[in-house]
């Protein structure tokens, strides 16, 4: 019951890893879960409807931490948490292992074994439980709702006998699941949609979506292996700058999704460039806590820069936490469904499955993926 004034609300955690719904179904699979008390009230849920399935809600959770098998969270756990686990527990979150190099390494010094949500691979198999995924797509669909809500007009063409107002032009910067459902949303409130990402394959995508694909001839792009865009030179960058300023001159709404899996994301547009759009106009930064694609945006806040409004996204689930917490509890039910071992009730760490290949990240004492290894040279 801490009181919370509106700002620091909005920087708030308020999503929860798991719903009466999917705890209901963890334990008829034959979990048993305990829950911090009021874990689910800032999405929706209270303890009274997690008690009704069977969930165990408790006010102190050290000991809960310290006795259970696994321990799961929508973010990061801290080190008094994992000082807590017992060896051998699993921990559960979004670890941003990239840029989390002591705290992986403090969970496999602690032989606790770690789940990235994040590196859970991009394959059919595990769509059910790409957290990213689901997460993003709610994000592309907010970072609209957001612009549309501080931009000084409308989105669609309105044509009255007091005159006609044409659509917002909006302009998405990487194509990507957050992109794409930006594309989505915008043009069902009626906006012109222009796109561009680095990923030509995502043409086609853009188009299907109603949005038109803006060509930028920057010479060889392309994707990993797993669909995430390559790092472009120097050379590439500055052309795709130059080439996107008019574009972004002219539109009502720019919303940047651009990353790069693993490393910061890319530096998109400057502060020079915002000076080109109309007063009020209003550009989201979906990057902003981890760097920005926007000059002078700011983690969860709105900016004024050079007369523009700029969005620094980052805690966009707070608008949707109920959805966000829906999607989450789903995404883990389903990585918990899918290696539960019924016969022990435990969590079957097959370390030969390509999924647990690829989001265990620390096991038995040492970092296991080596692409973080590589990362942490
Ligand atoms: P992401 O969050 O890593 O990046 C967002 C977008 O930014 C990407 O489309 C990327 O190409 C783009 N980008 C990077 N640099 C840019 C730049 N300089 N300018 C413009 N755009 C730039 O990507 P994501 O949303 O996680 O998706 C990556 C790909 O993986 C997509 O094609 C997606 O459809 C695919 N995917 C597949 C599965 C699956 O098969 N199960 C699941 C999820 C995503």
């Amino acid at each position: 019951n801490e009181s919370k004034t509106p700002d620091s609300l909005n920087k708030v955690e308020k999503r929860c890893a798991v719903t009466p719904s999917s705890a209901q179904r963890l334990i008829k699979k034959g979990a048993s879960i305990i829950l911090e008390a009021g874990a689910g009230l800032l999405s929706g849920y209270s303890d009274k409807e997690y008690e009704g399935v069977g969930v165990s809600v408790i006010s102190g959770v050290n000991e809960a931490v310290s006795s259970a098998d696994m321990v799961v969270a929508v973010n990061k756990p801290s080190e008094a948490q994992l000082a807590l686990m017992k060896k051998g527990a699993i921990v559960v979150g979004h670890l941003d292992p990239f840029f989390q190099q002591p705290l992986v390494e403090s969970i496999a010094d602690k032989q606790l074994t770690a789940i990235s949500v994040e590196m859970i691979p991009r394959s059919s198999r595990a769509q059910k439980m790409d957290a990213l995924s689901s997460q993003a797509s709610l994000a592309g669909y907010v970072m609209v709702m957001q612009a549309a809500s501080l931009l000084p007009s409308i989105l669609p063409m309105m044509m009255t006998p007091s005159g006609t107002i044409k659509p917002a032009k909006v302009f998405i910067i990487g194509a990507g699941v957050a992109g794409l459902q930006a594309i989505a949303t915008a043009k069902r409130l009626g906006a012109n949609v222009l796109a561009y990402d680095t990923r030509e394959v995502v043409a086609e995508q853009v188009e299907s979506l109603g949005g038109k694909f803006l060509k930028i001839d920057i010479g060889e792009t392309g994707q990993t292996k797993d669909g995430y865009a390559k790092e472009l030179t120097e050379e590439q960058k500055a052309k795709q700058q130059d080439a996107q300023r008019d574009a972004i001159a002219d539109s009502d709404i720019v919303i940047t999704t651009a990353q790069l899996f693993g490393r910061k994301p890319p530096v998109l547009i400057s502060k020079d460039t915002l000076a080109l759009m109309k007063p009020g106009s209003v550009v989201v930064d979906m990057a902003a806590t981890s760097g920005g694609n926007v000059e002078g945006s700011v983690a969860g806040e709105t900016v004024e820069v050079n007369g523009v409004n700029v969005i620094g996204d980052g805690y966009w689930s707070q608008f949707v936490a109920r959805a966000a917490t829906d999607m989450y509890a789903n995404n883990i039910y389903n990585l918990v469904d899918e290696f539960f071992d019924t016969e022990t009730n435990t969590f079957n760490l097959d370390l030969d499955d390509d999924i647990l290949a690829g989001c265990v990240i620390a096991h038995q004492g040492s970092v296991t993926n080596d692409m973080l290894l590589n990362a942490y040279k």
